[in-house]
Parts: C-alpha cells; sequence; structure tokens
C-alpha cells in the first residue's frame, strides 16, 4: 500500500466520519426520543456494505445515505426509524444484503421500509411507458402502507439533484424532467413546501440554464429596492403588532425563480411585470392554543386598518385548510406606493406545518407518531380506488393522478351544509362522483345555489351543490370533457369501457351469425374486408358500431366477398398505416426517411445546418428555433426529433423514454430561415398596420408569411409569422415593435392560433 493511497483512504474516513456526527448532532436537537444507538449501528452498517464505492462525482458512497438521512431528519422532521431506513436505503438495491438480513439486524419496521424503497428503485420510471405506470402504481400504493417510504425517496430525489452536476447532460434531463413531474407534484401534495420549491427551482436549473441565471440577476439587481420597500411597508405592521403584545417575527418571501419564469410563461409577461415577487410573511406564537385561529383574525384587523385590503383577496385557509394540511391566512394590501403586497398570517405550528408538511403534525400531536385522519389519509384513499380501477393506457393513468396531484381547491357545500374539497375547476358532475358513483352515473344536471345548472358547470368557492338525478340516465362518453378530477374520469372511463365492451360481445355474435349464413370463415383477413369498406381502423370498432347497430350488416358487406380478392399490394398498405399506431410520437413535422447515425449519447449533440437537413426533425408540437434551449429524442424510426426543453410532449418523453434522450446543442449560425409566431395587441387607429409591417419587412427584412389582424372595440390583436434565423431575431423584433405607441403587448406565440389571455 502507498502512502498516498493510505492518506487518500484517511481522507476519506475523516470525511465520513463527520458528517455522521453533523447528522446525530442535528437528530439530537430535534424533538425525537434519542435513539442514537440504533442508528449508528445502521450507518456503521451501510458504511461496511458500501465500502469502497464511490459516486459518480467521485466521493464515497456512503455520503449519499447519510445526507439523505439528513434531509429527512432536519428538513422533513422524521425521526430515528426513517433515518435508519435512509442510512440503508441503497444497500439491498446495490449490495449482496437483502431485506432478511436488515429485518434480522434492524426489525420488520425498518425492514420493511427499505423495502418499499428498494421496490421504486431506478426511478419511479422504466424505459416503457407500461413499466413506468406499473412502478408508479407501486410507488403510491407502498405510500399506502407507510408513507415514510415516500418521504425518504424524496428525500433521496432531492440529494440527487443537488448532486446533478456531475451526470451524463441527457441523463439530467430525464432526471430533472422526472422531478418535475412527479416528485414537485407529489412534495407539494404532502406540504413539503420549501422541498417543492427547492425541487423545481433545480430542474428548472438544468433545464435552462441561461433564463435561470437572468432571473437570478434579475433579483439581484432588484433587492436593495425590494429591501426597502419591505422596510417601509412593515414598519406600521410592526408598531401595531407590537401593541397586541403578541411574539412576532416578519419575513420577506420571495417568489422564487422557477414561479417567476413559470408566470411569466403562463401569462406572457416579463420580468419587470410580475408584481408579487415580495410577499410578507407573518409568524407569531399564539398566547394560547385556543387563542391561535382568532389571533390571526385580529392581526388581520388590525393591519387591515393601516392598509387598504383588496375585497377579493381574501384567502382563509386558516378555517378550512388545505388538503395538504397548509393553514394560514392571506391579504392582500394596498401599499403607499399604490403596489399590492400579498400578506401571510400563520402561527409558529402553522408555519412548521407549510414548511414541513404533514410530518410536522407528528410534533404537535399528544403521543406522537399516530397516523393522521385528515384530509391526506382521504387523498390517499382517492388514490387508491383510482389504482383499483383498471387503466388501459399508461400515460392517460399519469396524466390523472397528476391532475390530482396539481390541483388546488375550493370549498363547496352539501345541501345539509357539509363542506366537500374539491380540486379547482371541478365541475357539478366531479362533485356528483366524489359523493357515489350512483350519482355521478344517473345525474342529469344541478341546482347551484338554487339556480339550474348543466352538469358542465364550474364549481365556485362557497356554492351550495344539489346534483339532480334520473334513473334513465346513462354515462356518456363526452362527459369525460366535463370531468376534470382523477376521480370522475377514471368512474367515466371505467364505465364508458365496460359498456363498449357489451355491444363488442353483441357486434360479435351478429357477425359471426353474418358470416355463417354467407358460407364465410370468421377470420381477420375477412373482418378486416369490412372494416376497411366502412373505413374503420380495427376489428373492435367495427363490432362496437355493429352492437350498437350503428353499422347493419346487408348487401354493401356481401358485396366486397363477391368482388375480386385486394391485390397484395393494397394490403401491405394496410398494415403499414396502420401497423405503427403503438407510438405516441407523430407529432413531428414530416416524415423524412431514417438514415442512420452514429450517435454518442454521452456527448452533448451539435445541430449543423447540414446535419439538420438531413438528419434531424424539428417537432410540430413546440417548433423550436436556434436559440431555444431543446432536447432530442430518438423516435421509433430512429429519426431524431428535436423539442423545446419545456414542451409538454417532451415533459411526458423525459419521464416514459428517459433513455432515448439526446443532449443538443445548435450550432447553425444565421445559416437557416424557422417559421416563428408572434403575437402584438394594442389601440387600433390608423396607420398601425403599417408601422408594424414597416417594422418588420422594411427596418430588419424579415418576411413576413402569414398575417392576421382582428379588430375589436377598438383593440386590435394581430398574429404574424415570419421566418427568422434565431431566438435573438425574435426578441430585436419584439423590442421594436413594443417601441411603437400604441402597441402595448408583444409576445413570441408558439401556434398561430394560439389564445392569448390577460
Ligand atoms: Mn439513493
Amino acid at each position: 500500500m502507498t502512502d498516498e493511497k493510505l492518506t487518500q483512504e484517511q481522507a476519506d474516513e475523516k470525511l465520513i466520519d463527520e458528517a455522521f456526527q453533523e447528522l446525530l448532532d442535528r437528530y439530537l436537537e430535534s424533538r425525537h426520543r434519542k435513539k442514537v444507538e440504533i442508528i449508528t449501528k445502521a450507518f456503521n452498517f451501510a458504511r461496511q456494505a458500501h465500502k469502497g464505492v464511490r459516486r459518480r462525482s467521485g466521493e464515497p458512497y456512503i455520503l449519499h445515505p447519510i445526507a439523505v438521512a439528513r434531509i429527512a431528519c432536519c428538513e422533513i422532521g422524521l425521526g430515528s426509524t426513517s433515518i435508519c431506513a435512509a442510512l440503508l436505503h441503497d444497500v439491498v438495491e446495490d449490495t449482496d444484503y437483502t431485506v432478511e438480513d436488515i429485518e434480522n439486524l434492524f426489525g420488520p419496521k425498518i425492514a420493511q421500509i427499505v423495502d418499499g424503497l428498494t421496490k421504486i428503485s431506478g426511478g419511479i420510471f422504466g424505459d416503457r411507458a407500461s413499466a413506468q405506470a406499473e412502478n408508479f402504481k407501486k410507488l403510491l400504493l407502498t405510500m399506502n402502507d407507510d408513507i415514510r417510504v415516500i418521504l425518504i425517496k424524496i428525500a433521496d430525489r432531492l440529494h440527487n439533484m443537488r448532486t446533478l452536476g456531475s451526470m451524463l447532460p441527457s441523463k439530467q434531463y430525464k432526471i430533472a424532467g422526472e422531478t418535475l413531474y412527479i416528485y414537485a407534484p407529489l412534495a407539494n401534495r404532502l406540504g413539503l413546501n420549501r422541498i417543492k420549491t427547492e425541487l423545481e427551482d433545480l430542474s428548472f436549473k438544468y433545464e435552462h440554464p441561461e433564463t435561470y441565471q437572468e432571473i437570478e440577476n434579475k433579483l439581484k439587481a432588484t433587492q436593495a429596492e425590494r429591501e426597502t420597500l419591505f422596510e417601509e411597508f412593515t414598519a406600521p405592521i410592526r408598531e401595531q403588532l407590537d401593541k397586541m403584545g403578541l411574539p412576532y417575527h416578519i419575513l420577506a418571501r420571495i417568489k422564487s425563480p422557477y414561479s417567476i419564469w413559470n408566470k411569466m410563461q403562463n401569462k406572457h409577461i416579463t420580468f419587470e411585470e410580475i408584481y408579487d415577487i415580495l410577499a410578507v410573511r407573518i409568524i407569531f406564537t399564539p398566547k394560547n392554543e385556543e387563542e391561535e385561529l382568532n389571533d390571526c383574525f385580529n392581526i388581520y384587523v388590525a393591519i387591515s386598518k393601516i392598509y387598504k385590503p383588496h375585497p377579493d383577496r381574501l384567502r382563509d385557509w386558516v378555517s378550512h385548510p388545505k388538503a395538504n394540511g397548509y393553514q394560514a391566512l392571506h391579504v392582500t394590501l394596498m401599499s403607499n406606493k399604490g403596489q399590492w403586497i400579498e400578506v401571510q398570517i400563520r402561527s409558529e405550528r402553522m408555519n412548521d406545518v407549510a414548511e414541513q408538511g404533514f410530518a410536522a403534525h407528528w410534533k404537535y400531536k399528544e403521543g406522537g407518531g399516530s397516523e393522521d385522519e385528515g384530509e391526506l389519509s382521504k387523498w390517499l384513499k382517492t388514490i387508491k380506488e383510482i389504482l383499483d380501477d383498471p387503466q388501459p393506457d399508461a400515460l392517460d393513468f399519469l396524466d390523472t393522478i397528476k391532475l390530482n396531484l396539481f390541483a388546488s381547491e375550493i370549498f363547496v357545500f352539501t345541501p345539509k351544509g357539509e363542506i366537500k374539497t374539491m380540486p379547482q375547476n371541478s365541475t357539478a358532475l366531479d362533485f356528483a362522483f366524489s359523493i357515489h358513483t350512483f350519482l355521478g352515473s344517473h345525474c342529469i344536471g344541478a341546482k347551484v345555489n338554487h339556480k339550474l345548472v348543466p352538469l358542465s358547470h364550474k364549481l365556485q368557492s362557497g356554492d351550495q351543490v344539489e346534483i339532480l338525478t334520473s334513473k334513465s340516465q346513462k354515462v356518456q362518453p363526452s362527459w369525460i370533457n366535463y370531468a376534470t378530477t382523477a376521480k370522475a374520469k377514471a368512474k367515466i372511463m371505467s364505465i364508458l369501457k365496460r359498456e363498449k365492451k357489451e355491444f363488442q360481445m353483441q357486434g360479435e355474435d351478429i357477425l359471426s351469425d353474418f358470416f355463417k349464413e354467407e358460407g364465410l370463415e370468421y377470420n381477420d383477413e375477412n373482418v378486416q374486408k369490412i372494416y376497411m369498406l366502412h373505413n374503420l381502423k380495427s376489428a373492435d370498432e367495427l363490432t362496437y358500431k355493429i352492437g350498437q347497430k350503428s353499422i347493419l350488416l346487408g348487401d354493401a358487406e356481401r358485396n366486397v366477398f363477391k368482388d375480386k380478392p385486394a391485390p397484395t399490394s393494397w394490403k401491405k398498405y394496410i398494415s403499414f398505416a396502420f401497423g405503427n399506431n403503438k407510438s405516441k410520437q407523430n407529432n413531428v413535422s414530416s416524415q423524412k426517411p431514417s438514415q442512420t447515425l452514429d450517435i454518442d449519447k454521452k456527448k452533448i449533440v451539435k445541430l449543423t445546418p447540414d446535419d439538420l437537413q438531413k438528419h434531424y426533425i424539428i417537432a410540430d408540437c413546440c417548433k423550436p428555433i436556434p436559440g431555444d434551449d431543446v432536447l432530442g429524442y430518438i423516435d421509433d424510426n430512429n429519426r431524431i426529433i428535436i423539442h423545446k426543453r419545456q414542451c409538454p410532449i417532451a415533459a411526458q418523453l423525459k419521464t416514459s423514454f428517459g433513455n432515448r434522450l439526446l443532449a443538443v446543442q445548435w450550432e447553425i449560425g444565421k445559416a437557416l430561415n424557422f417559421p416563428v409566431n408572434v403575437y402584438i395587441k394594442g389601440i387600433d387607429g390608423i396607420g398601425v398596420l403599417n408601422e408594424v409591417t414597416q417594422i418588420i419587412s422594411q427596418q430588419l427584412s424579415v418576411n413576413i408569411h402569414k398575417l392576421n389582424i382582428e379588430s375589436n372595440d377598438g383593440i386590435f390583436e394581430g398574429r404574424i409569422q415570419l421566418f427568422v434565423h434565431d431566438v435573438d431575431d425574435v426578441n430585436t423584433i419584439c423590442a421594436n415593435l413594443k417601441k411603437l405607441e400604441h402597441i402595448n403587448k408583444v409576445t413570441r406565440i408558439e401556434n398561430f392560433d394560439d389564445q392569448i389571455t390577460d
């Protein structure tokens, strides 16, 4: 053994010892019982099991489980069982030890959690969509067994995101995409607010490094200004609070880069146009527990004497906590500078719940560690119900679940005055299904606040809803458009599927009789002849239509078999056209012949003008141009499709086909022209159109390809399609158009017809 190696080893040992000691110190500061012995035992076991193994970053592997345990302890507030499971979470997956070994050494509870973590490891998502749905189901089911599995999984993901820099770029997109698609919403649903925000910001940082940096810089540049505003705004508030005599502190809450970007994208506005970057948070300690809610409202009354509150923006999450347990009173006040500022009023306890989520409930419960029988378990029950229904399409299933993760909530009342929590945008139909499947499937309409409304009616917080039913009512296919909750959608789909199956079976019987009468065989070839006759795509569709009696078998069908057999080339065409419909990814601009390319997935692929014309396809869904943050996706035909990184289709690809992603970079220069759409809005007047076209075609000599102007009540809206070289060109055009006196909005849009709302 050389001296150098010895030193390296010693240095590693020291690093590991220090990291573990820090974990122990932080654990001892927590309110949990002090079970240092078993934690030390778990650490020593994991350390020896991972011995000699390093992470991609080069550091000893054991530092990862220690970091995960530390997140579980300090940032989620979990206790010794979870800390042990976190320390051991990769042992079964990566070493020769088994779950039985863990059980023998640490008992059944820790072993069960490690087992759950091992089952869902390797990313929630496998290589194929079906595997992905399976794993996701598993994840949600283990969540039902022991919520700590998913909490530790989130801690694991958070540490992996914090250390994502050492991964390959193409892997980074997969992991970042998955994080944004599933883990951030999950963390949000479990009330882990701070972790959710960090996961989103890290994903954003890896997918759009430059935009992220830009926003960070702008935040820094405007920081002093915000600090002054904060001081001025809160000074009179402090005075009032001092008078009330409650211990309190006031914090400035700065919007995260990701939510700033999100708002810019969704509302088509610039950084400067976002007015709620600063919010104010008042955290107080109540005199006694019973007074907690009253104190919130007393503070509200006191501060609304200083500043005028916005009448429509009082959010009472105090009397009606969000489903993830969040409690606070949100008010928006007019500052002396004429700006609306949101103020969030929370007790110390509410603040803990907001930061650490549902795990924090335990802290305040007598006895501790007991199951929380609140909204969370109700939600888990809904998830379980959805899982119990067979879902045909993996990606649909994911989207359905995701609906429930993202939704924010409204409160509605039953006729008897009971409060029901529903996701925002819920309809009367959703409400019906949330109460009972029978009520949903026989719903003909509703009375909202005693007024008759259709079942597609969108509910508002505070509505009183009475569902009207009829025995003869049946679930209609169009209902899928009126339902927004995962539960209602899943129910409607499974009822429709069952009915469809019944029609198909009837259709098969009729078809079989028809063939018998004609002396023909019931085989694929003969069935195909009939469905081709009706321009249908499959035997299932045919039997369904026959069963439904929308196709009646007769002379037309008989004639098909009297004709000469179809030429073979025709048959080939059929199998080509329908053999390939498994691939979901048909949103590409053109069907270019596949050319085999030597791709090194480990490298960043440069998109040169020559290659772009020969080997790559620009995705039709998001139409990226040079300068946009993009990624490549290798499709079934070995072609490379270029998507914007934030494209919703790319988001699905990232989660379900992560191993087909490529890191790509534009190397086009100004060699090619790309179509791009720009939206403008302003005050109509003589010559406005002329000014616009002049700027574009004369000053900037860019060709206008398509132009659409609509004028209404003195406001005009224009959509322009241009050919440009890159994002810089578009930005220059937008900046120049914005300078025009009568124009007040200019923004790039993805599709020519995209609707822009203010
Ligand atoms: Mn791990």
